[in-house]
């Protein structure tokens, strides 16, 4: 049996490298599932939005969430499987699960896999976990209705825990807790129900009780339908319903009593029926429980073991009870075509309506490579798309024709004819980008991602070890950024080298892995540098003639206008207007005059750090019908901008929003810390023996953080961070940057000042 397993995985190994991808093992290629899966069958479409569930399982590294997944997988795709599990008698059901688990491998990674439990498609959602990839987990929180928090039963609320949470409550996404590992030693869902109370605020109880914990660990009981549930043999396939065991039964009606209360708290009907002290019905509860976790006032909490299959079909009940289907969440769009009172683009609501009669509107939100070429998962948020139909791409009006259309189904690719609003799918053979948005004809004007990209905080050097790598090198990266916008690597011709920019550090760290494992091409990585901006102190105004006469056709072109701060709120923006009248520039050489601004800002005056927070208005120039010409243009603007470096400049660094949690006893000494890494404090809350502490911190402050808090709090503290937002950098780290600049960099620029003066 072994043998078997070890040749199904060396053959999927083998084949990804045969098709000219090196990939990991379980690597999400699609091209690859679909060579191993068949995709022959074809999946219907519900027209009932009420059986839809769009979700995300969120949590801390190593807290189940791979596990889980791969069991909900199991038991939703459970008719096929059973057979094969019994079929074979004298195999352990153990290996059997094991090789049902390499197998699905490959879904379990992929961006969306659709399943089906009584009924309802469960469409889940990979939601990356770290708060470094801002931009991937918007768009996936975007693209959920609901999400599964899971938390170990022995670790409990844990950093990332706390990011996540964060980033739900940001989106309001609705959230389910799920306490895994009740088999684990030192399990303790109580003190993890009371963190989630006191660490992130929710208002939570438990939907379940534990029978045993630890090796005791048996089944868990039904707080609401007062019953014991037991996960027979094989794989917990079969639940079996039971009477609560004696030494229970005061628990559980205790703890049915304290959830009925925390619901009653923040839901008008039940609230009242307690009130009125009538008994509610099961039914009573369980809806009272779907509204306020809809509205997010109250979190369910349920729990059981993935590992030891036990607790989880009761979980997916609990995603179809009480998880808002697509038609329960509000989606808008941005209409750029009309703008509000701030010049923003005005927003619409979208109809959740499952019929083509609304006008289209998807989102790319997730791009796969594949030996097909890009696999595009989309979501749909209203009206729908047939095979065959064309769809425009309102990022660059391009036109895409919807050849194929599929969804990955457990282990198969199955291809769909439509999709409707509130659908997940994918499609073949379209080039675009992630978080582009999708159209029918003649509403090019929408878009659904504001397209507000930060910009990358942090940037290292980055190269393959060995030199016979670059070409995958170069192959993962341009993948890479692609796919994440946040993620940005560049040549540097002065330094020499490949430089990659991006949120964190971890978030760099990641992509080195992940080129060493899913392209062989094992990376190093320099040292971390922080992002700082340079921007302009005061309004100034340009007049530049570029001018040269060298036989033959010269160069001509000649441009003035203004440059001025932007207000605090827009400091990482850089705009271009052209506010020109009459004929003295032709409008066909403007792009080229903002091309000229745009190069020469790439590099400040102060320590050659991009600039930003400047509006550059062009008002007038000249032009000459011969020797003018783009590049003539782009040398005047070029120049002009370096005219503006004579004026006074000053620096901004990246500010991180910190957030630290650990028992109380260590309050002082963390607090200390911060202060001494320049953090200014906005907050704080304290919860049963343990604080959060609130604040923001330069970035540029924050290296070796993690080691200091782990020694200030016995390592028990945790903390997160997040890029906020781009603020005056202190006179200290100017005076650094300015000093660590090279020599004859700085006596160029110096000198540059000078001639102008
Ligand atoms: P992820 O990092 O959240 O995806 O976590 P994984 O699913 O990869 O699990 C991390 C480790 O915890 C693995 O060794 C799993 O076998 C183990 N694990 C997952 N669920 C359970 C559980 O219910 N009980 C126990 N004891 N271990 C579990
Ligand atoms: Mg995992």
């Amino acid at each position: 049996m072994k043998m078997t397993i070890l040749q199904r995985f060396s053959s999927i190994v083998h084949l990804s490298v045969r098709n000219g991808i090196p990939l990991q093992k379980f690597t999400p290629c699609v091209a690859c599932a679909a060579k191993h899966y068949s995709t022959r069958k074809s999946g219907e479409v519900t027209m009932d939005s009420s059986l839809i569930r769009n979700i995300g399982i969120s949590a801390h590294i190593d807290s189940g969430k791979t596990t889980l997944t791969e069991r909900l997988l199991f038991y939703t795709g459970k008719l096929a499987e059973m057979h094969e599990v019994r079929g074979r008698d004298n195999v352990g059901a153990k290996m059997d699960f094991m090789e049902l688990e390499r197998q699905r491998g490959i879904t379990i990674q992929s961006a969306a896999t659709y399943v089906n439990w009584k009924g309802t498609n469960i469409n889940i959602i990979d939601t990356p976990g770290h708060v470094d990839f801002t931009v991937e987990v918007e768009r996936a929180l975007r693209v959920l209705d609901g999400a599964v928090l899971v938390l170990c039963a022995v670790g409990g609320v844990q950093s990332q825990t706390i990011t996540v949470n964060r980033q739900m409550k940001r989106y309001d996404v609705p959230c389910l807790a799920f306490i895994n590992k009740l088999d684990r030693q030192g399990s303790n869902p109580v003190r993890v129900l009371s963190q989630l109370r006191s660490k992130l605020n929710h208002n939570a109880e438990f939907l379940q009780l534990p029978i045993g914990l630890e090796k005791e660990q048996e089944g868990i009981v039904d707080l609401i339908e007062q019953k014991a549930l037991y996960f027979d043999e094989p794989c917990g396939l079969t639940v079996v319903e039971d009477e609560i065991p004696a030494h229970l039964r005061t628990e559980a009606k205790e703890r049915r009593q304290r959830l009925i209360e925390a619901v009653s708290n923040v839901d008008d009907i039940l609230g009242e029926m307690f009130l009125e002290e009538k008994e509610p019905t099961n039914e009573d509860i369980k809806a009272a429980i779907r509204r306020s976790c809809i509205k997010r006032t109250f979190t369910p909490v349920l729990m059981g073991t993935a590992l030891k299959n036990k607790g989880v079909q009761p979980l997916l009940d609990a995603v179809l009870d009480y998880l808002p289907n697509p038609m329960e969440v509000t989606n808008v769009c941005l209409d750029n075509s009309k703008q509000d009172e701030n010049g923003n683009p005005t927003k619409i609501t979208l109809s959740s309506e499952r019929t083509v009669d609304n006008p289209f509107v998807g989102l790319a939100f997730k791009l796969e490579a594949g030996k097909f070429g890009q696999l595009t998962y989309m979501r749909v948020y209203q009206g729908g798309m047939r095979k065959g139909d064309t769809i425009v791409n309102t990022r660059n009006n391009k036109k895409v024709r919807v050849s194929r259309l599929v969804r990955m189904n457990a282990d198969e690719m199955e291809d769909i004819s439509e999709a409707y609003a509130g659908d997940i799918c994918a499609l073949f053979g379209v080039d675009c980008a992630g978080g582009d948005t999708f159209v029918n004809k003649g509403n090019t004007q929408l878009s659904l991602e504001s397209m507000f990209v930060p910009d990358p905080v942090i940037s290292m050097s980055i190269k393959p070890v060995n030199k016979q790598d670059l070409d995958s090198f170069s192959k993962g990266i341009a993948r890479f950024t692609k796919e994440d916008p946040t993620f940005r690597v560049a040549f540097d011709p002065e330094l020499g080298e490949t430089i990659a920019t991006g949120m964190g550090e971890l978030h760099l760290d990641i992509y080195a892995q992940r080129l060493e494992r899913e392209y062989k091409a094992k990376c190093v990585l320099g040292k971390p540098k922080v992002s700082f901006r340079e921007v302009l102190v005061s309004p100034c105004s340009f007049d530049y003639q570029h001018k040269k006469q060298s036989g033959g056709r010269g160069e001509y072109g000649r441009v003035s206008g203004t440059v001025e701060p932007l207000p605090p709120e827009e400091n990482t923006k850089l705009i271009f207007r052209d506010k020109t009248t009459g004929n003295n520039i032709p409008k066909s050489y403007i792009p080229a005059i903002e091309r000229g601004f745009r190069k020469c800002y790439e590099k400040g005056p102060l320590a050659e750090q991009k600039v930003s927070g400047v509006l550059i208005t062009l008002k007038d120039g000249d032009s000459h019908s011969v020797d003018s010409s783009d590049w003539a243009f782009e040398q005047a603007a070029y120049q002009a901008g370096l005219d503006t470096y004579t004026y006074e400049w000053s620096m901004l660094e990246p500010i991180m929003s910190v957030e630290v949690n650990a028992p109380q006893e260590y309050q002082g000494a963390v607090l200390a810390g911060l202060t001494k890494r320049n953090a200014i404090f906005l907050g704080s809350d304290a919860n049963e023996g343990y604080f959060t502490s609130y604040s923001e911190v330069p970035l540029n402050m924050m290296f070796g953080y993690s080691t200091e808090l782990r020694t200030q709090t016995q390592g028990q503290g945790e903390f997160t961070m997040e890029y906020s937002k781009y603020c005056p950098a202190s006179e200290e780290t100017v005076n650094q940057l300015t000093e660590s600049m090279n020599p004859d960099k700085k006596k160029d620029s110096e000198e540059k000042k000078r001639r102008k003066n």
